[in-house]
């Protein structure tokens, strides 16, 4: 993809989580205390793998983000202790949970620098797009001091092509005037290419399992190394 065929580009919705500041680290240092505290019960793979499907069992009715994994963390911890778990090891999970709310929400570098020069160009409306839960997303962006490069947040439950054409519409722009750039081939990319619109891949080295999908080479993707390499192409 050339940096012309981006010349009608009307808006840009930038996720938030591993794209704009280091997110999935804190879920795998929370999973790896875990792992430590419910290991006189259990070890380390079946408690991965089991919270895995209790998380994904539960999402349907807790979405995603801290809190839905703090709730299906204790739940797990009572199926995997047959109910023995003490509350003294129910409160160090709350803590365990408690540590990824409080995160920092620090940006990558250069993020904050690139944000700015497309923010001052006028070319774009410049929008957050993040799914998860309202509060805890909303937090995060206001920690960032990322405010003043954005025109808005938008936080979904989900990021599939409903919601992406439903941001279109608030927006007043067609899909094909929009660019997605995101972490998330699945959640960031994909959606917004099957509506005939464009996405900027940013992989980060860590990924969420439930994120894993295939990905593929198509003629309005670009994948870059890191965000500051979006000016290249806007
Ligand atoms: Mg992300």
């Amino acid at each position: 993809m050339t940096r012309n065929k981006l010349q009608h580009i009307k808006l840009l919705a930038i996720d938030a989580d591993d794209t704009l500041w280091d997110n999935q680290t804190h879920f795998d240092t929370a999973q790896d205390l875990y792992c430590k505290l419910l290991a006189p019960w259990a070890d380390e793979q079946a408690i991965r793998n089991s919270l895995y499907k209790v998380e994904c069992r539960n999402m349907p009715l807790t979405g995603y983000g801290t809190k839905a994994f703090i709730l299906s963390m204790i739940e797990n911890a009572i199926g995997m202790t047959d109910s023995k778990i003490p509350a003294e090891a129910i409160q160090k999970i709350l803590d365990i949970g408690m540590d990824i709310l409080n995160m920092s929400a620090k940006p990558f570098p250069g993020v904050r620098e690139t944000l700015a020069e497309l923010f001052n160009s006028g070319k774009y409306k410049i929008v957050c797009f993040t799914k998860g839960d309202a509060i805890e997303q909303e937090e995060k962006f206001m920690k960032s001091g990322l405010t003043d490069v954005f025109h808005d947040i938008y936080v979904t439950s989900d990021k599939d092509d409903k919601e992406f054409e439903r941001l279109c519409f608030y927006n007043g722009v067609k899909p094909s005037e929009m660019v997605s750039i995101g972490n998330s081939f699945k959640s960031d990319i994909h959606p917004i290419v099957t509506l005939g619109g464009y996405g900027i891949h940013i992989p980060y080295k860590r990924m969420w399992q439930y994120e894993h999908t295939e990905e593929y080479q198509h003629d309005h993707v670009i994948q870059v190394r890191q965000f500051s390499d979006i000016l290249n192409y806007l």
